[in-house]
């Protein structure tokens, strides 16, 4: 398994979590280096909210399992669709995507903050759909704006943590979404 350090020493982290599938690996992975993980889900992108409920469910579903905490904030859809507003017709990993991921990490950082957490980190980089370069610049920026926390810039994808992703997927019967989130990956 992956030997892992956080950037500040810390042995806990505010993990932000967009669904099982791209969690798992990763939690199991900071557990194994005793780094232990709270689950942050904020996905107000995802649609329709049916969609929303199942992913959250699966991803509670194997946060429970392992006794983790598991933070639920707020669905407000109607919010996140004003912040992209005029990006709609955008590509994915353009400039909607950078929006919606520093929608969701300015959240986490600032519960983070709120709460105690000096380091924060996402799930959402695990993906080889998604542009790394993207979520990390969306973290930089998310922590700048809450002094205290830390963004952990970290390669999920590297370390045999996608093997073990699929590993999981299969052990757990997760279900596995085919599209990333917003109606406007549907297409
Ligand atoms: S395609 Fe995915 S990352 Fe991009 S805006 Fe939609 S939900 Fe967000």
């Amino acid at each position: 398994m992956l030997e892992l350090h956080t950037p500040n020493g810390e042995d806990r982290v505010l993990l932000h979590s967009c669904c099982a599938p791209c969690s798992s690996a990763i939690i199991e992975c900071l557990l194994s280096n005793r780094i232990r993980p709270t689950i942050f889900y904020f996905n107000p992108n995802i649609f329709p909210e049916k969609e929303y409920l199942i992913r959250k469910a699966e991803n509670l579903r194997y946060v429970e399992s392992l006794h983790l905490d598991f933070i639920d904030a707020d669905y407000d859809h109607t919010h996140w669709l004003e912040t992209i507003k005029g990006l709609e017709r955008e590509p994915e990993r353009g400039g909607r995507c950078l929006k919606c991921f520093y929608y969701r990490l300015e959240e986490t950082a600032c519960y983070a903050v709120a709460n105690g957490f000096t380091l924060f980190t996402t799930t959402l980089a695990s993906s080889r759909w998604k542009n790394l370069e993207q979520i990390n610049e969306a973290g930089r920026k998310a922590a700048a704006l809450y002094p205290g926390t830390l963004f952990w810039e970290q390669n999920w994808r590297k370390g045999g943590l996608s093997e073990r992703r699929n590993e999981i997927i299969k052990e757990y019967q997760f279900y596995n979404q085919q599209y990333c989130g917003c109606e406007f990956s549907f297409r």
